[in-house]
């Protein structure tokens, strides 16, 4: 009774925290099903939680705020130089984090591609794409081991 208590607990903070099913990710959970490509939402089985999983092919996808996970490479920067100590080690330990769930997911053999919020906004097409690219890449390497 406890435990089930807890968990939907758990799921009313998840829900409240956005942490679910925010809007980049629904837009890649769309175009997958366009293309008929099964997918498991936050598979709380793997480290970190990715946010998609095509449990078949081993890939598992995490899809990133540019602000808080600090994309280098951001569409769209925001100057945190300003900003107070404090958030910038939140920032840095967030960045840890991230690496390391994505050498955690690596050395259980699944494939883990990050997709950047401002990437998606930008394509959702070239985003949903990639993962499509890496699904196809997987199987031409396990069809070289048969
Ligand atoms: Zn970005």
């Amino acid at each position: 009774m406890l435990g089930s208590l807890l968990c939907y607990q758990f799921e009313l903070n998840l829900r409240m925290s956005k942490s679910k099913d925010t809007k980049p990710e629904l837009l890649i959970q769309e175009q997958l099903r366009k293309w008929n490509i099964q997918f498991e939402c936050h598979a709380r089985d793997l480290p970190g939680t990715p946010d998609l999983v095509l449990r078949e092919d081993k890939i598992a996808i995490l899809i990133h705020g540019c602000f808080w996970h600090q994309h280098g490479n951001c569409l769209m920067p925001r100057d945190i130089s300003k900003m107070d100590s404090n958030w910038q080690q939140k920032f840095i330990k967030s960045g840890f984090y991230d690496l390391n769930i994505m050498l955690k997911l690596s050395n259980l053999g699944w494939e883990a591609l990050i997709l950047w919020e401002c990437e998606i906004n930008r394509s959702v097409y070239g985003q949903a794409e990639r993962i499509v690219r890496a699904r196809y890449l997987n199987s031409l390497r396990l069809d070289s081991l048969l």
